[in-house]
Formats: C-alpha cells, structure tokens, sequence
C-alpha cells in the first residue's frame, strides 16, 4: 500500500528530474552534422580574411616565414604576456643535440590594478620587472635580442611592430588598444632611465607554441592554444595573403580565431541560454546586450517545468514549453529576452571553449538546475552565486576518475553540500560542456589542417599541431575528445599533436633566434 506509493513516488520523481538534465544539456550534445557545418564556416571565414573580405577571423600575418633548422644560438630575453601571469625569462639556444635550450624565468604577478589600469601603468610594471629580472641574473647592461609574447590580437606590420586590435580574457588597460605595443614598450623604457632592451619581434603564443615543438618536429606547422583563451596559427602559402605582398613560401598566419562568429553568420545555432548569461557578466560584452533575463528565467522554469525545454531555432535558443495540448507544439515562453544577435559581439567561439569561460557556464546550468529542483534538492547555496568560483581545474578534477565521495569532497571545497545523486549529476554538466567545448575546437583543428591539404594539393597530409594551453594539457578527456574530432572530420589528414614545453617563452626565443640566423645568412 502505503510502501509502493513512496517508491512509485521516488520513482516518478527521479524520472522527471532526468528528463529535465536531459533537456538542459540537450543543446550541449553536438552531431556529426553540425560540427562539419562549424568546420565548413570556420573554413569559408578563414579564407575570406586572408583575401581582406570582411570575416570575423582576421587571419594576421605574423612575418614569421621560417622554421628554427637546428642551427640556431645566442642568448635571449623573452617576456610572457597574456596568461594569468607575466613572465621574464632568459633563454640560451644552444645546440640541438648537445645543449639544447635552457630557460631560466621569473613569474611576475599582474595585480588587477595593473590589468584594469592604464596602459602607462602596464607597460611600467612590466619595465619595472624586466629590471628586477636582469639584476638577480647578472643581465643589467647586456642588450640581449628581446621577443615579446603577448597574446592578444595585433595587426603586424613586420616583426617587431604590432597593434593591438583589442584586448580579450580581461585585460583592460586604457589606451593600448589602436597602439603599436612595441612603441608602447619602448616608451616605457625611455620612462625609466638606463635601460637599453632591444626588442626584436612581438609573437603571438600560438606562434611560439608552433616554433617551440618545430624545433623537435618539423612537421610542426600548427599551433594551438587551449587555455584562458583559445587560439591558433599555421603556415599559409604567401600567396594567399592579400594583406602582405610575395607569393613565394610561406607565412605564418595568427588567425584569432577566438572572435569566429563575431559577425553573427556562424555558431548562431549553438548558444544556449547559459552561453548568453556567461557572455553578459563577461568584461568583454559587446554593444548588443540584452538584459538581465535571468530571473525570467527562473520563474518560467519554476512554473510546470516538466513541460518546458531548451529549443534551438534559427533566430537562436529560447526557452520554450509545449502547447497545453500537449502535442509538442514549441511556443516560446520566455526567450530570455534576447534576440538572435545577442551574444556580445567579442569572442564568440572563445566563450564556447576556453578555460576562462567554461566554469561559469557549468555554473549557470548548475544553478537553473537548482532552481528546478533537478540539483542540491532546490537549496541555492550562495557561493554558487559567485562568478568564476568554478576554474578549468575544477572541471579537470571532476571529470577525472573520481568515486563519487571524491567528487563530493570537491564540491565540498567550493561550500557545496552535494549528495551522491547531486555529485554524478554536476558531473554529467561538466562533461557536457566541456566536451561540446574540445568538439567545436576540434572542428577548427579541422578546418585548418585541410585548408594546409588542399593548399598543397595533397591527397593524404601528415601535419604536427603543437598544443598548449591548461584546458588541453591537464582536462582528462578534453585532448582526446579534439583529436576524436579532427579524426572524423578530416579523414585525409594523420594529424600528430605534439605538447610544447613553453612555447610562450622557448618558441618566443627561437622567433629571434631565427630572425637573427636569417639576418646573418643575408650578410652585411
Ligand atoms: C587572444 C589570442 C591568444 C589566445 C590564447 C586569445 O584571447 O586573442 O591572441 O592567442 O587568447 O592565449
Ligand atoms: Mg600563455
């Protein structure tokens, strides 16, 4: 009697919460269909920015036309700038098979005040710390040729001159943005008396991430960055490049791919309400905002949720219930009050990807899950309420092997009181999210080794992508599910990814080590 109602009760009850994880993380689950639909925009947006069309990828010429060959020496300074850190180091590029490359750095701290600050204030503390880096190693005095790693979008003009287009991942310092960096670098110099640095080329990190696993592997002719932000570069056939005048060899392009569907003609279908929440609280929103919508949200969710669902149409994802006929009919609901353009015009695929952006994602699906009463038995805990308490290490953690009492500990840590049910049901969030993330990735992973194919007119290419990045390097499943991708969606392609040792300052390095080589080939 009474024994069988409470179990059919638990029962039903159980039921209805999967069907609503089901549908909060239905738009999260990818097909086949529409990761070659990514693949094939990715594609026609690369090649309109290399003939100078309009395109939300830029596709920047870099100036770098040439691999380290191993034969490549000196002493270099390199600076790190874009990560959650800044870093100085000191590199000396000996050979190959003896020496090798031998790197001493220092990790700066970039307090948000210099982050946020203005531009003089930056490029100040990053002299100031240059400075301290040369006195503890005995460097004062010595000009040694400098590569600036700053990965942030800059127009180059040549290898030493590059203009920020703007800022992405946070960073916020006044009056760089229009900027020639390394004019904005020199300046400072000249600011703090008796320093001399010579400042030999600006580098992108996916550029130095491809030129540190090129000096292992010379079919390296790919860099790719998953971490804060994502990003990646290749070597194009110059005569591709409008923007720069040859059509002999190559050059490697930067694409800033990060901004791939700025101009609203691509990934439209994908963004879920939690995307547009995430992109709302981002520093970087764009013009077309949409108001808070949240608490619509919560309310139309709360109201007879069982009947309600995710729905994607071609003017974006709303929240829709069915028809009281219950025939399946979608009628928008609550479409979260945005329109099909709402995702702020700035980095669009980057916010589906990379590590900054993926934990407040999961955070957004936790908390409308709550509010369904699907998690945490409805209790809202507050620090759930904080953005960016969920890091990319905490999806790597999660996601990893873990007992459920392992996971419990975790969210423990972050002051949630999950129980079993809650802790396989957050991590089934993180899954989804992060998979969809290495999918997209893995699309334009795609895109670019068949445009090197066909470029090349090959049947069959063997390419190595040099990877770099927190989310790609320490997630336990992310690396694989990219190449899974890349494996079906370019099927003429053996792609071979190689793990740089930093890139950022190694590869940085070995830009002017190169540059230097070829300027000395070239003679007096
Ligand atoms: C920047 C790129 C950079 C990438 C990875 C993006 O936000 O725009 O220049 O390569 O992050 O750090
Ligand atoms: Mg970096």
């Amino acid at each position: 009697g009474r024994g069988v109602a409470v179990v059919t009760a638990v029962a039903s009850r159980l039921a209805l919460q999967r069907r609503q994880l089901e549908e909060t993380l239905a738009p999260f689950r990818l097909h086949s269909q529409q990761l070659k639909a990514v693949q094939a925009q990715m594609r026609e947006s690369m090649v309109r920015g290399l003939r100078g069309e309009s395109s939300s990828i830029r596709m920047l010429p870099t100036y770098v036309c040439a691999m380290p060959d191993g034969t490549e020496r000196g002493d270099f300074l390199a600076l790190d700038l874009g990560g959650t850190n800044f870093r100085v180091l000191w590199v000396k590029v000996g050979s190959r098979s003896e020496e090798g490359i031998k790197i001493i750095n220092r990790v700066f701290s970039l307090p948000e005040s210099v982050t946020q600050g203005t531009g003089q204030q930056l490029f100040d503390h990053i002299v100031d710390c240059i400075v301290d880096f040369q006195k503890e190693n005995n460097l004062s005095g010595q000009t040694l040729p400098l590569s600036f790693t700053f990965s942030f979008p800059c127009k180059q003009l040549g290898l030493d001159q590059g203009i920020l287009l703007n800022w992405t991942k946070g960073f916020k310092a006044s009056d760089c943005e229009g900027q020639d960096v390394v004019s904005l670098l020199r300046a400072a110099i000249r600011r703090r008396q008796g320093v001399e640095l010579n400042v030999v080329a600006i580098v992108n990190d996916t550029v130095g991430t491809m030129m540190s696993c090129g000096y292992e592997d010379p079919h390296c002719e790919v860099g790719l960055i998953v971490g804060t932000g994502t990003n990646a570069c290749y070597m194009e056939e110059l005569g591709n490049v409008c923007a720069v005048p040859g059509d002999r060899g190559r050059m490697c392009i930067n694409m800033e791919w990060g901004a791939f569907g700025d101009d609203g003609l691509a990934l439209q279908e994908f963004y879920t309400p939690f995307d547009l929440s995430v992109d709302q609280a981002s520093i970087n929103p764009g013009k077309q905002r949409c108001r808070a919508r949240e608490g619509g949200a919560r309310r139309a969710g709360r109201e007879d949720s069982d009947r309600r669902g995710w729905a994607r149409g071609t003017s974006g994802c709303g929240w829709v219930g069915r028809g009281a006929d219950g025939e399946g009919r979608a009628e928008a609901v609550a479409n979260l009050g945005c329109p099909s353009y709402s995702l702020s015009a700035r980095a669009r695929y980057e916010k589906l990807i990379s590590g900054m952006y993926l934990g407040e994602i999961v955070r957004q699906v936790l908390l409308h899950l709550t509010h369904l009463r699907v998690l945490f038995g409805g209790q809202e805990f507050p620090s759930l309420q904080t953005k960016d308490i969920i890091k990319t290490k905490f999806l790597s953690e999660i996601e990893s092997d873990l007992e459920r009492w392992q996971v419990r500990a975790i969210l423990e840590k972050l002051d949630l009181q999950a129980d079993c049910e809650d802790a396989l049901l957050v991590r089934e969030v993180c899954q989804a999210v992060s998979r969809r993330a290495a999918q997209l990735c893995g699309a334009g992973v795609a895109a670019v080794v068949e445009k090197i194919r066909e470029n090349r007119g090959l049947d069959r290419l063997s390419v190595t992508v040099g990877v770099d990045g927190t989310l790609y390097k320490l997630h336990p499943h992310f690396s694989e599910q990219v190449k899974d991708a890349v494996r079906e969606l370019a099927p003429q392609c053996c792609v071979r990814f190689l793990l740089s040792e930093d890139g950022s300052g190694k590869g940085a390095a070995l830009v002017s080590a190169v540059a230097c080589r070829l300027a000395g080939a070239a003679g007096p």
